[in-house]
């Protein structure tokens, strides 16, 4: 099982990853937004443990983002802030449950089992666009009923495209639903991915929007 810490305090990210990190555990800690925007697109976690307080953006633009692709992951928050409005912008934005600092591990290590729990048979929608189906809750993505292997970027790629189709998407939105928002990335990779998704699933299931972007044929 693999979770993601995202944490800025280092002696109190050291502290549960110590706690956490048993035989089967494999902890890994983002320090910051961007740093676990990016461990979002490398791993799929069991669960993410998220401070709200980072140096480079909000955990809740993290959560918030997650949700927005139907990442279901339980996300637990954990913030020093105990004011009702963030534990009920958090629970609003997609959070599982909510700690506030400082709190005993024993607690932690308990919401965590009862997140994970309930995260067992949490079903997303089913996205459907002609003959292209992709279930957001295991990955798949299939083609005329045939399943397609993509790579993580080709995937929210795609489902960026597949949540609304008929309408076209700028670049920079594509690149948001890939990179996260506060990502610093090349010029082009949208039109890569789009590429390898249309050599993948059709030539004509993309249509390109000049000077704009992309655009899935309803
Ligand atoms: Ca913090």
């Amino acid at each position: 099982m693999r979770i993601l810490l995202v944490e800025d305090d280092a002696m109190l990210a050291d502290a549960l990853a110590t706690a956490l990190g048993q035989r089967d555990v494999v902890i890994d800690w983002a320090r910051d937004a961007a740093e676990a925007r990016l461990a979002l697109v490398d791993h799929d976690y069991a669960a993410v443990l998220l401070d709200l307080g980072l140096p480079s953006g909000s955990g809740l633009a993290v959560l918030a983002s997650m949700r927005a692709r139907y990442d279901t992951t339980p996300v637990i928050i954990m913030t020093a802030r105990d004011r009702l409005t963030d534990r009920i912008e958090g629970l609003d934005a997609g959070a599982d449950d909510y700690l506030v600092k400082p709190f005993p591990v024993d607690e932690l290590q308990a919401r965590l089992r009862a997140v994970l729990r309930r995260s067992l048979g949490r079903v997303a929608p089913v996205l459907r666009c002609g003959d292209v189906v992709v279930d957001p809750a295991s990955r798949a993505v299939s083609s005329s009923g045939v399943p397609v292997a993509l790579s993580t970027h080709e995937y929210r790629t795609l489902l960026a495209l597949m949540e609304k189709p008929g309408k076209a998407l700028s670049r920079t939105a594509l690149e948001d639903a890939v990179y996260g928002s506060d990502s610093v990335i090349e010029s082009n990779t949208v039109a890569v991915y789009v590429h390898q998704l249309r050599r993948k699933l059709g030539e004509d299931l993309i249509e390109t929007v000049h000077g704009y972007g992309y655009r899935m044929r309803a």
